[in-house]
């Protein structure tokens, strides 16, 4: 396994559509792999491989329920219904140093295919609902900061720029 380097805003790969998976072979599980240690590494709970510079629909998260690991790794997940609203604060490995209270869809319905192959349809709600609805935004090509109204992301990109020296 490898810890694979972070691509971090403005870099235009996070504002492009990652492209569906027609089949998985022993490359993408790898790099699956490889992206859910990148993950562990830098502390985070979801990463979207956009963000490691690969334009693949694949998304891996771990929310360690009682700090114990269960990662999941997705293949072309998709949002099928979601259900009622909450804020929660968000964060982002690849726009560092600095988090914001964003509104999304509290429970979700997500399908896609797990490392085998396998078809899956799960329900979630809570930390893995918003770690799964942010992630699947990355491969879309859109990021928390373009969640938040146009005020609060001007202040956002200024702060950004302040605590990362740009
Ligand atoms: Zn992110």
């Amino acid at each position: 396994m490898a810890i694979l380097k972070i691509k971090k805003y403005p870099d235009k790969i996070l504002k492009t559509k990652a492209e569906k998976i027609p089949r998985i072979d022993s490359k993408l599980i790898k790099l699956s792999e490889d992206m859910l240690e990148t993950m562990y590494f830098f502390n985070g709970v979801g990463l979207a491989a956009n963000q490691i510079g690969e334009l693949k629909r694949i998304v891996v998260a771990d929310i360690r329920p009682n700090g114990k690991k269960k990662p999941l790794i997705l293949f072309n997940p998709e949002i099928s219904a979601s259900a009622n609203s909450c804020y929660m604060e968000e964060g982002c490995l690849s726009v560092p140093g600095i988090s914001a209270k964003v509104k999304r869809a509290k429970k979700i319905t997500v399908s896609g295919m797990m490392p085998d192959g396998k078809e899956v349809k799960i329900e979630v709600d809570g930390l893995l609902s918003r770690v799964l609805q942010h992630e699947i935004d990355h491969l879309d090509g859109i990021l928390y900061i373009e969640r938040v109204n146009a005020i609060k992301r001007w202040k956002l990109k200024k702060e950004y720029s302040k605590v990362n020296n740009l």
